[in-house]
């Protein structure tokens, strides 16, 4: 009987050798390993006017990030609803809240007509999610935050790989977690052209001492430093960033199998009339998820029938709203309509072409008997 997971890490030997190595070093913590890894980056996103910064999470890169924007206890954040719970986490952490917005229902986006209304005097940021990478609207959250004097903060954890998001000038935040288009284990970056903003992350991630990035990157401690604000323990430490060296070194055919793995679906289910299609672009976005909508109610019963079949599926995500501690009291009907009718198929590089067959015929014959 096949089993097909939702979502899984792609490790080999590479990764393997990679930890070895730098265990037999002694030297785990924070130094050379993470500043290559910050460098083989750089060059990755093809920006040598932008500054990467790695952290423990992509939580982590969400969490400094807000702090560098200077938003505090009592500040309120906008996020779409339908999101990770991470995103709205991220911003209660620094003590402000996040105010749930609603999304399209075509692609999961913010609804801006929503959160103009969600406005007020403590309003100071909005966090787009580039959900399932679909980012063709980002242009007209940069022009709205701009209109009414708030920051951005991109969280582009789905999008790792997407040629056009690397462009951006703005703050763009990463996640490498056990799952996502590259892995650390645990880790995530920041990518930002604001030179004082990269500065802050550097010193926040350790603590706050000011310039432990740079003399840790030279192998050396921080004995007689000044600290200015607030700072945490959310570094990436060597191990991680080796991990992350390798799968980086892998990324072309990583991206070839997601992006194989998604045009498939697209091609196979594009006549299906019981599904609706997210548009994703395969060629360019680098899909970290592949949510569908299921028409007709029919969601559950489909969710239920594959995993019969042995294909493992998601809903994803939960909105924050209906979660006890982000319920501000309002419904949201656009993302709860999402929530009842999304689902998420297979689409890591462990999935063969073989397999994605095999999940769009089971597709296609529940929905002719549907
Ligand atoms: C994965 C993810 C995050 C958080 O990243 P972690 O590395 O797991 O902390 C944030 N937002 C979204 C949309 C994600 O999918």
């Amino acid at each position: 009987m096949k089993h097909i997971k939702l979502s899984s890490a792609y490790f080999g030997n590479e990764e393997a050798e990679a930890v070895s190595t730098v265990l037999k070093t002694q030297v785990v913590n924070m130094g050379t390993e993470v500043n290559m890894f910050e460098e083989e980056l750089h060059k990755f996103f093809g920006r040598t006017d932008a500054y990467v910064t790695c952290v423990h999470s992509g939580t982590a890169a969400l969490q400094l990030s807000i702090q560098a924007c200077d938003i505090k206890a009592e500040d309120e954040v906008l996020a779409p609803t339908f999101t990770f719970v991470s995103t709205f986490q991220a911003v209660k952490a620094n003590g402000a809240n996040p105010i749930p917005c609603d999304v399209s229902t075509q692609d999961g986006f913010i609804d801006l007509n929503d959160a103009k209304k969600r406005i007020t005097p403590k309003t100071k940021a909005i966090i787009p999610v580039l959900f399932a990478g679909c980012s063709e609207k980002i242009g007209e959250v940069y022009k709205f935050a701009a209109d009414n004097n708030l920051k951005v903060i991109e969280d582009a954890a789905h999008c790792f790989g997407d040629e056009q998001i690397a462009k951006r000038n703005g703050i763009l935040c990463f996640s490498f977690d056990p799952i996502k288009n590259i892995s650390c284990g645990d880790g995530g970056c920041v990518l930002t052209s604001q030179k004082d903003i990269a500065e802050r992350l550097k010193d926040m991630r350790l603590l706050g001492v000011i310039g432990d990035t740079e003399r840790r990157f030279q192998g050396k401690r921080s004995w007689n430093s000044d600290v200015k604000e607030l700072g945490w323990r959310l570094h990436m430490n060597n191990i991680s960033a080796a991990i992350g060296r390798a799968q980086l070194a892998k990324f072309p055919e990583i991206r070839r199998l997601r992006q194989r793995n998604a045009q498939m679906y697209l091609d196979k289910l594009a006549d299906v009339s019981e599904i609706q299609l997210f548009p994703i672009n395969a060629k360019t976005a680098v899909p970290h998820i592949f949510p569908i909508i299921v028409k007709n109610g029919h969601r559950d019963e489909l969710q239920k029938y594959l995993a019969d079949a042995g294909i493992e599926t998601g809903v994803q995500y939960k909105p924050n709203h209906l979660l006890s501690y982000f319920n501000m009291g309002y419904a949201l009907p656009n993302a709860e309509k999402l929530y009842s009718e999304i689902l998420s198929l297979p689409v890591h590089p462990l999935v063969s072409a073989e397999d994605i067959e095999y999940i769009t015929e089971k597709i296609k014959a529940f929905c002719s008997h549907a």
